[in-house]
């Protein structure tokens, strides 16, 4: 089985960051972009998105789940006014036309309001922003002006009841007329804001064979929409099947170009996984809120249930992973904005390229943030006892809005096999040095260097930890390389070990870089952000070498594993730290704090 490569590309690309590149080089410390270099600018966005969540979305919760459309579209409506909606738009089309640092605060924000978060990121993430990658200067003008205000709202149709991760196995047909028309029939599944969209983005193929995206009005004659689906959470988000009957679409309403529909269905995927992974974040950081006021309310054996080591485990726990995706995506955010900075923001191209190229991290993302809250949320039911399971207390929804986001924007199990895989696919292509990276791996295994003296430097063993994770990580993908060949892509046991152990390394350095830059850049909360960081990276060795262990044992045996398994004992020494003392002191802060440590 084949995984769709979302990398090839045919234009030259316009980005100077190369995707993956962290997992060869090391990054300097002090060039990560952080929460804490958001300027006042972001923080006044991030105070209009949180008064409108709080305000406005919030006590509408149970109203929304009534199935309320007209309200939700007022509150897209009110969203646009606000110019939440138009931060990745060039002014030219309606758009306010920040950086993604903007948009990432924005995201976070909106993440926190479950079913209009979904509501919000479909019409921005999945039908904005492909139009602004892909759509011609008349579809920008005709559309953007609308989406960005509210006035229309948007929905992507790319799932169908048979062609759900196979998305190019669509049925869906596109049939050329003389006129250069095309006419549309098919049936799309699940597609969120199903129920009141104006605007879809359908993905058909022409004459049954090339893969397109279509602009499809809700007007035109043949669209329409089937029953909401009843499901486990998101209730207050439309999700319908989208049904085309004879739908005549004109032919500049063609997006990108006829059949590469897959580009933009993987670029607006790309962008989509990494939003995911940020509205996670901003979900993470109020639920701890939730469960850290809950543990200090609530008395047992006469104390706050926060008093007890099993609680601050969970806090602590819950706090280290939100750090860590947290720091994965501002990271990655500091990525997208140097490779876009400069560039003319009417001129797509630079956007296109910067996020195929960060397909990789992406998504990284979207795998860590979906699981980091589905933890947070599931310890958040926890903390709250038999509370968590009724529905007085907000945790019992949180929990069930949350289980989707394994499941949508590619499943977690695709987003798995896409990490190694587009790794060794741009290694293979010469994009990335990754095979030469493994054989000089394979060298220093038979001859290891000396080891090196005991640094008292901060987060010293931390960093060198993080040396170990990525020569584990080379040793596993050259092994797996050699020993399956063109056949690797059928081994996804070995993948997905693989991707494990790629996201640990990923994430561990990222919270480890931040929490080196908190030193200067935030000296409040410095030593949380170490004890979070070394958490992190104690428990990350573990999985990792369990993930490794696995692998290597897949793929040999004997004395060939017997060797295989000294060199990850050598490379993996990693010295465990006291985790109990961490995760207490970062339970405290957030019951202190009556929220995330770092909100
Ligand atoms: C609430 C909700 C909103 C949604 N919104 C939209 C939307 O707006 N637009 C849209 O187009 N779609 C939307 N979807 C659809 C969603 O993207 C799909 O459900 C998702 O892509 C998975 O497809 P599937 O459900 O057909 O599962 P399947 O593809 O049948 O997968 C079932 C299981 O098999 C695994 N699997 C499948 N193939 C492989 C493989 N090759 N290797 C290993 N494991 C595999 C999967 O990981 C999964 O665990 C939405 C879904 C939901 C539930």
């Amino acid at each position: 089985m084949e995984i769709e490569d979302p990398m090839t590309t045919t234009a030259t690309p316009t980005t100077s960051i190369t995707g993956g590149i962290w997992l060869l080089e090391e990054t300097a410390s002090g060039s990560v972009f952080t929460p804490e270099r958001l300027t006042d600018e972001h923080r006044l966005i991030d105070q209009t998105a949180e008064e409108f969540v709080t305000k406005e979305v919030v006590p509408n919760h149970d109203q929304l789940e009534t199935k309320d459309w007209d309200l939700a579209r007022r509150l897209v409506g009110r969203a646009g006014e606000l110019g939440l909606m138009g931060t990745d738009v060039p002014e030219v089309y309606g758009g306010v036309e920040l950086d993604k640092a903007s948009s990432v605060v924005v995201g976070c924000r909106i993440g926190q309001s479950g079913s209009f978060g979904s509501t919000f990121g479909s019409h921005t993430g999945l039908a904005i922003m492909p139009l602004c990658c892909f759509g011609t200067e008349a579809q920008k003008k005709q559309y953007l002006g609308k989406l960005v205000s509210g006035e229309w709202i948007g929905a992507y149709c790319l799932s169908e009841s048979g062609a759900g991760s196979d998305a190019l196995g669509a049925k869906a047909r596109a049939t050329r007329q003389d006129d250069g028309s095309f006419v549309l029939s098919g049936e799309k599944m699940w597609i969120t804001n199903g129920g009141f969209a104006d605007l879809y983005v359908v993905f058909a193929k022409v004459d049954g064979e090339q893969f397109t995206a279509f602009l499809v009005e809700r007007s035109y004659p043949g669209v329409s929409t089937g029953n909401e689906e009843h499901k486990m959470g998101l209730h207050g988000s439309s999700t319908t099947p989208v049904i085309l009957q004879d739908v005549r679409v004109p032919a500049e309403n063609v997006l990108g170009e006829i059949g590469r529909g897959h580009k933009v269905a993987f670029n607006t995927l790309n962008y989509g996984r990494f939003k995911l992974a940020v509205a996670a974040s901003g979900g993470a950081t109020i639920a701890i809120g939730e469960a850290a006021r809950y543990a200090a309310e609530r008395n047992q054996f006469g104390r706050p249930i926060a008093s007890f080591g099993a609680i601050k485990y969970k806090l602590g726990e819950m706090a280290v992973r939100a750090y860590a995706v947290e720091s994965m995506i501002f990271r990655t955010t500091g990525l997208l904005d140097t490779a876009l900075a400069g560039h003319d923001p009417a001129d797509a191209g630079p956007l296109r390229d910067i996020l195929e190229e960060l397909a990789v991290e992406c998504a990284i993302l979207k795998v860590a943030g979906s699981e980091m809250i589905n933890y947070v949320l599931d310890e958040n039911v926890q903390i709250h006892g038999g509370n968590g399971f009724v529905k007085d207390y907000p945790a019992e929804r949180r929990y069930r809005d949350a289980r989707v986001n394994r499941i949508f924007e590619g499943t977690n199990e695709i987003n798995r096999l896409l990490i190694p895989g587009t790794l060794i696919r741009r290694a293979l292509k010469g994009g990335l040095p990754l095979i030469a990276a493994a054989k000089q791996l394979q060298d220093e295994i038979m001859n290891p260097p000396a080891l090196s003296e005991p640094s008292n430097e901060p987060l010293a063993e931390q960093l060198r930890a993080i040396t170990a994770f990525k020569k584990t990580a080379l040793m596993v993908l050259g092994l797996a390389m050699q020993r399956y060949g063109a056949q690797l892509s059928d081994e996804q046991e070995v993948l997905s070990w693989a991707a494990d152990i790629l996201i640990d390394t990923f994430a561990a350095e990222s919270a480890v870089l931040r929490a080196l830059q908190a030193a200067t850049e935030a000296p409040n909360t410095a030593e949380l952000q170490t004890d979070a960081a070394c958490v992190y990276v104690n428990d990350a060795a573990a999985r990792v070498e369990s993930a490794a262990r696995s692998a290597l044992a897949a793929m040999a045996e004997g004395d060939t594993l017997r060797m295989n398994l000294a060199a990850l004992r050598r490379l993996l020494k990693v010295t465990p730290v006291n985790t109990v003392v961490m995760r207490r002191r970062l339970a405290d802060a957030v019951v202190d704090r009556a929220g995330y440590m770092l909100s």
